[in-house]
C-alpha cells in the first residue's frame, strides 16, 4: 500500500485489526481503520488535531486536500510536532459519488446513533466515534477541523460552524487562524447538534470546527486556486511554520437564530432551489411554507443557510442565522 486515499476506496469495509503503515525515527502512521490514519510523532506533542473530511462522500475538495498531506507524510516530505488523526468519513460514498450511502453521516453523532438501526454510515459513525475516543488523550490541548464543501453556491465561499456560544472566551486567534484558511464568515451555534465537530467539542472539550470551502465538485474539477491558500495555511499549521495574525477584518460573525425543521413532504421555500447561502430576507418575509404554518423572517438581514428541501421529515431543512458583532 503506498497511498492510503486509494487504499481506503479499495477497502470501503472495516478493517479486522489496525497496522502500522510507515516507521520510522521520528514518527509512526498507524492505520486504525479504514479511512482512518493516525500521525505520531516519537515525541509525544501535547497538541492534538483531528482533520477530516469526507463525512460526506461527494465533497472532493477536502479529500485532495488531506490526501495530498497524508501522502506527504508518508514520503517524508512534511513533519509535524503535533499528534494528528487524519479521517476519510465514508469511504462507500466516495466510491459511488454521492453525498451518502443510506443517511447522512454528518447527523449520526453526539449520541444519535443510539436505537438506529444498523447500515452504511451507522456502522462509519461508530467506527468514528470509537477513533476519536481512543485517540484524545486526557489533559491534551485537542482540536477538530472537519472540512466540507458545500451543495449549492453561497454569497460567502467559505465559512465555519462552531458549536459554541459567541462569548467573551471566544478565542480570536482561533478566528485569525480561520481566516488564514480562506474563511469569511463564522456562525455561532449554541444550540446542540448532532455533528461530527458538535461531538469532538461537546463530548472531549476540543475546539472544533465545521468549515465549508466552497462547492461539491466531482473529482478532477476542483480549481487549485479555490483551495491554494486553505491548503498552505493548513501545511503550516501542520509543520509548525504558521504565524499568526491578529487581523479579524476579513471574517464577519453570525449567530443562529432558527431552525426550520421539514414538517411534510409539501414543504416549499419562497426562494428557488439554486438560491445561494447567505441569501439575505428583510423583517417579515416569507422565508417557508411548512405545514404547521408560513415561516417569516423575523428581522432584517436574516440569511438562510443550508436549505434542503428533500431531507425527511423531522430534519432540518433550512438555518436562519444573522449578523452579530463578538461581544
Ligand atoms: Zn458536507
Amino acid at each position: 500500500m503506498d497511498n492510503f486515499l486509494k487504499w481506503t476506496q479499495d477497502n470501503e469495509q472495516s478493517i479486522e485489526k489496525s497496522f502500522v503503515w510507515k516507521d520510522t525515527d521520528q514518527f509512526q502512521l498507524i492505520v486504525h481503520d479504514t479511512g482512518v490514519l493516525e500521525y505520531k510523532p516519537r515525541t509525544v506533542s501535547n497538541e492534538q488535531v483531528i482533520l477530516s473530511c469526507a463525512i460526506h462522500g461527494n465533497e472532493t475538495a477536502p479529500i485532495e486536500i488531506l490526501s495530498n498531506i497524508v501522502q506527504d507524510f508518508y514520503y517524508e516530505k512534511i513533519k509535524s510536532q503535533k499528534h494528528i488523526l487524519f479521517i476519510f468519513g465514508n469511504p462507500r460514498a466516495i466510491n459511488i459519488e454521492k453525498r451518502f450511502c443510506e443517511e447522512n453521516l454528518n447527523r449520526l453523532f453526539a449520541g444519535a446513533l443510539e436505537g438506529k438501526s444498523s447500515n452504511y454510515e451507522t456502522q462509519r459513525a461508530q467506527v468514528l466515534i470509537n477513533c476519536v475516543e481512543s485517540f484524545f488523550k486526557e489533559g491534551s490541548r485537542k482540536f477538530h477541523y472537519d472540512l466540507h464543501t458545500a451543495i449549492r453556491d453561497s454569497e460567502i465561499e467559505k465559512f465555519a460552524i462552531f458549536p459554541s456560544a459567541m462569548d467573551k472566551n471566544v478565542d480570536k486567534s482561533q478566528l485569525a487562524f480561520l481566516s488564514d484558511l480562506g474563511v469569511r464568515a463564522v456562525i455561532f451555534n449554541d444550540g446542540e447538534a448532532t455533528t461530527f465537530s458538535y461531538h469532538s467539542a461537546k463530548l472531549f472539550g476540543a475546539t472544533s470546527y465545521t468549515i465549508e470551502l466552497g462547492k461539491v465538485r466531482p473529482f478532477g474539477e476542483n480549481k487549485k486556486e479555490d483551495f491554494e491558500q486553505t491548503e498552505l495555511t493548513l501545511r503550516q499549521y501542520i509543520d509548525g511554520t504558521y504565524k499568526h495574525h491578529t487581523d479579524l477584518d476579513n471574517i464577519e460573525t453570525y449567530i443562529i437564530t432558527d431552525l426550520i425543521d421539514k414538517r411534510a413532504e409539501s414543504i416549499e421555500f419562497s426562494f428557488s432551489d439554486t438560491a445561494p447561502n447567505f441569501t439575505s430576507f428583510d423583517k417579515e418575509q416569507l422565508i417557508c411554507f411548512n405545514n404547521d404554518g408560513d415561516f417569516i423572517a423575523k428581522e432584517d438581514g436574516s440569511k438562510i443557510l443550508f436549505p434542503n428541501r428533500k431531507v425527511r421529515i423531522g430534519e432540518r431543512a433550512a438555518l436562519i442565522v444573522v449578523a452579530k458583532d463578538l461581544p
